[in-house]
């Protein structure tokens, strides 16, 4: 049992570091009467209090209320006002706060300790009795609400009703004689609905009010809050009671909202709101519109220089960017809460950075000050302020879907992807408006500044892919009704055709009619972003680096700080529009080729083979150019080329695509030799058609199996390093190899893949420092990473297809069909997709990494899987010793400061 010392604080005996005991609200309240400023005397019962209530089935702790009542008395000296008299009531406050706040999720009582005959002595203290009628038919109202749980909609039409009659619009003009019968009809509904009263007693009344706070702790919109938030279940609240200070009594009284800086902007000036004859939960119900704090810089210069004053000491003390509440009562100014103030990650960045120029705070603090997850919001393009809400407003939003890819996006709508590729070539912006999207649309949406499909949920093909690359998009739009034939979509009696403007935010799934501005901004224009960074790049010993499959991707990796990359996927270089028609071709004469290869006499199908070699040495060329471009972007950081990857049927046309066209054809009277094409075509999709893709013929096997598509790429590679080399360009390219699973595999493929380097190295005569590695994404591969460290001088984690093959989920269809049960139900903690799973994931990382290290010693060790960029899972890295992470380019801020609070300790 808990001994009676920590069941209540006085404000005086506590301090900003009793977080855990006295929740978030009583540590600030008790902080503040440390350092002088206004606040009302209170007291707070400590969460210890409240997990006792709980762990003994609500019963009491011993003595609590014995102690209550001794601190009670205490605040009626210190204030000279007694809880229940009638000549000069002592109100209180009862309020809700755990250690983490819960903005608005449980419950506080106002105005305790009012009675019939208390109105009239607190009228006649307050001298007007206005307020003192404002206050009793608030107490009855929230009593009744949060202990005797009567919806509060009952009480709201009561008020609605009464201001009708008197032909008024605002709380605060109703009169006394309005207040009393409100009260009146307020007690009729309460016994009504209990068959009973708001408790006469005022001691009954704070009874209970305690218990309803402790209570509020479990009530459904705080657990669904911590299940949200990931705050655990177990810590309690605490319960704070404090004087009443009244905002309602007047003209020269009111309640507000400060914020020591701009939480939008950053900027350093007092932002917030003010309503002047108030109590201070009218400000957050939105009952009346408050003023800008700074208006009363005029109305009221004193207070508003107190208040000023105050947010200085507040920032000084806490050293961070403040949230206050306040009120005013007859001039005199009370301070009720401080918080550290929520705030977007501009405002986050820009408040970090001029504390530090400000002294008041550390680099190193300034790095733990800002969310990493967040700093992709600084990165999105966006609609020009006010924009968006003009165009809703004057009724041009068409339909809502769900936003899968967050950004703003505008442009001219298209409805098929080769004419979305045409329009951008003639300079269109497009956005790709299709039902759903699949992998022959993928040239379209490479070039498309937004897409938008009408079904598809987030885990879409649409919604993958444009996540992959930071295009906005909205899928599952259901309101729109799009008719690809005619090129058209309709929505809320709108049609568009093709090549009309239409906008989407693919943060909030709206789909706007017209031309909307946006900006997308740069790290280079981010005078804060770059120093925080800077400053995280002192204190991180992680590198990292970026996944580019382009040079416009390297590019932006650069900008961002990486640091190289970490993985050049080859087969987003065959599905250009320029390219799938060659790498069709080659695929179709491929298996021509293979049985060439198996049996070199056989010349039947030379044509077939001349074929195969010509698509491969156009491909080779498009191949050489994409990766000179991009070396020559990285220079002397390390590049990694992972040879190619997927599946060979993802290149070909759809099957069933294939068969109605195929149909139409022949209806059609076409030609035989169209036919025929399309039919052994056809027979090739049937042939490279697999029951289960994901584990299939793919990666290395591809490698081996089909060796001349390997060795076109390590020729590619290797020649256009060396004509960068010849240009006086240092570059360093590692070839890697997918989904390796025994180290056999490697060897085969090194022996090959080297000769092929070496010949173009000899030729050239340039000796090119070239690594060969691979990608560690199979358990067996890490299982085995010593046996494989001997033919690799790298590893690189592919961790989506390791945490795939750890769990035996196939990605899409787990989130697609049953991890969100998982998760609800707390099978798994969070989407391992999303945060690497360290139990299991990680201890095949850990286990991958000693073996490898201790095999070879100068191992090359990152990841370059989506776990790369998110801060958990750099924290893992951190801590396993990797020499990188590699992430999308619009992630490598994240994972810079990541990374240094890694280091720093700020995560773990
Ligand atoms: P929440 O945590 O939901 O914000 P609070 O406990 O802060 O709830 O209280 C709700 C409102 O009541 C706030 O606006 C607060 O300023 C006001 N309030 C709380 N205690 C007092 C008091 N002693 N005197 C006057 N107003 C108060
Ligand atoms: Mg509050
Ligand atoms: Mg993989």
């Amino acid at each position: 049992m808990a001994s009676s010392k920590n069941l209540i604080y006085t404000f005086d005996q506590g301090d900003a570091s009793m977080r855990d005991l006295l929740g978030g609200k009583g540590a600030g309240l008790s902080q503040m009467t440390k350092i002088g400023l206004p606040v009302p005397p209170g007291f707070v019962i400590t969460t210890e209090a409240c997990l006792e209530y709980f762990q003994s089935d609500d019963k009491w702790p011993a003595n609590l209320w014995e102690e209550i009542k001794t601190n009670i008395k205490q605040l009626e000296n210190t204030i000279g006002r007694s809880f229940g008299s009638n000549n000069t009531p002592l109100l209180l406050s009862v309020r809700s706060g755990a250690r983490i706040s819960m903005p608005g999720m449980m419950d506080t009582i106002l105005n305790l300790g009012i009675n019939d005959d208390i109105v009239g002595g607190l009228s006649r203290m307050m001298g007007d009795e206005r307020p003192a009628h404002d206050a009793y038919r608030r107490l009855l109202q929230k009593y009744a609400e949060v202990v005797m749980d009567i919806p509060a909609h009952h009480f709201e039409d009561i008020l609605t009703t009464n201001k009708a009659i008197a032909g008024i619009q605002l709380d605060h003009e109703l009169s006394t004689a309005h207040l009393k019968t409100i009260i009146n009809e307020f007690k009729d509904l309460i016994r009504d609905k209990t068959s009973t009263d708001v408790p006469a007693d005022p001691w009954i009344q704070l009874r209970g009010a305690v218990e309803a706070v402790f209570k509020s702790w479990n009530n459904p919109r705080a657990i669904y809050y911590r299940n949200h938030q990931r705050i655990p279940h177990n810590i309690g609240t605490a319960v704070t009671i404090m004087a009443m200070v009244f905002g309602n009594v007047g003209n020269d009284s009111g309640t507000g909202v400060l914020f020591t800086r701009n939480p939008a902007t950053g900027a350093n000036e007092l932002y917030g709101e003010y309503l002047s004859n108030a109590q201070g939960e009218d400000v957050v119900a939105g009952i009346r519109t408050p003023e800008p704090i700074v208006n009363l810089k005029h109305a009221n210069p004193v207070l508003y220089n107190q208040i000023a004053e105050i947010a200085d000491r507040l920032e000084n003390y806490y050293k961070d960017v403040q949230d206050v509440e306040f009120t005013v009562e007859h001039g005199n100014l009370f301070i009720l809460q401080t918080r550290s103030a929520k705030r977007n990650a501009h405002a986050a960045t820009k408040t970090a950075t001029d504390m530090v120029k400000e002294g008041l705070i550390t680099k190193e603090e300034a790095i733990a000050r800002v969310n990493a997850d967040e700093l992709t919001q600084l990165f999105v393009p966006q609609f020009d302020s006010g924009v968006r809400e003009n165009a809703i407003s004057t009724g041009n939003l068409l339909a809502r879907g769900f936003g899968a890819s967050p950004g703003a996006a505008t442009g001219v709508a298209v409805f098929d992807a080769t004419r979305a590729v045409q329009a951008c070539e003639s300079g269109k912006r497009v956005i790709l408006v299709r039902p759903e999207t699949n992998p022959d649309d993928v040239h379209g949406i490479l070039n498309a500044v937004g897409v938008l499909t009408s079904r598809g949920g987030v885990t879409s093909h649409a919604a993958v892919v444009t996540r992959g690359l930071g295009i906005p998009c909205i899928v599952g739009c259901e309101g729109l009704s799009i008719d690809p034939a005619s090129r058209k979509l309709s929505a809320n009696k709108l049609t568009i055709s093709e090549g009309d403007p239409i906008s989407i935010d693919g943060a909030t799934g709206e789909v706007i009619l017209g031309h909307l501005n946006t900006t997308a901004p740069v790290l280079k224009d981010m005078e804060e972003a770059q120093s925080l960074l800077a400053w995280a790049d002192e204190f991180r010993t992680l590198g990292v680096w970026a996944n580019a499959d382009t040079e416009e991707d390297a590019k932006r990796a650069s900008d961002m700080g990486a640091e190289g990359i970490g993985l050049c996927r080859t087969e987003h270089m065959f599905l250009g529009h320029d390219r799938l028609p060659i790498v069709r071709q080659m695929l179709l004469n491929a298996s021509a080729a293979q049985d060439v290869e198996e049996d070199r006499e056989d010349d039947g199908s030379e044509s077939n083979l001349t074929l195969f070699n010509k698509a491969l040495t156009d491909l080779e060329e498009l191949q050489k150019s994409d990766f000179t471009a991009i070396l020559r972007v990285m220079g002397t950081r390390p590049v990694i080329v992972r040879l190619l990857d997927a599946p060979l049927h993802e290149f070909l046309p759809q099957r069933d695509n294939l068969l109605s066209e195929l149909t139409e054809l022949k209806a059609s009277n076409a030609s035989l030799s169209e036919i025929s094409n399309k039919e052994s075509m056809l027979q090739h999709v049937e042939t490279l058609r697999e029951s289960n893709p994901m584990l299939g013929h793919r990666g290395c096997r591809v490698g081996i199996t089909f060796p001349s598509i390997y060795e076109m790429q390590v020729r590619a590679l290797i020649t256009a390093s060396c004509d960068l080399m010849d240009q006086g360009v240092t570059v360093k390219p590692e070839i890697m190899i997918p989904l390796t699973s025994h180290v056999n595999e490697l060897a085969t493929l090194r022996k090959s893949l080297t000769e092929v380097a070496s010949k173009v190295m000899r030729n050239r005569k340039i000796n090119l420092a070239y690594k060969f590695g691979t990608m560690i994404e199979l358990p067996r591969a890490a299982l085995t990473a010593g046996d494989i460290a001997k033919e690799s001088d790298f590893f690189s984690f592919g961790t989506n297809d390791l945490t795939q093959t750890t769990f035996g989920f196939s990605r899409d269809d787990a989130e697609a069909k049953f991890l969100k049960d998982y998760l609800e139900k707390g099978i798994l903690p969070v989407n391992p997709f999303a945060v690497l799973d360290r139990q299991g994931v990680g201890n095949l990382i850990h286990t991958a990494v000693c073996q490898g290290l201790k095999a070879k010693n100068d191992l090359e060790v990152g990841i370059c899987g989506e776990h790369g960029g998110d801060p958990s899972s750099i924290a893992f890295c951190h801590h396993e010793g990797l020499d990188y992470v590699s992430c999308s380019p619009f992630r490598v801020p994240v994972a810079r400061l990541a990374a240094a609070q890694a280091a720093l300790g700020v995560i773990e």
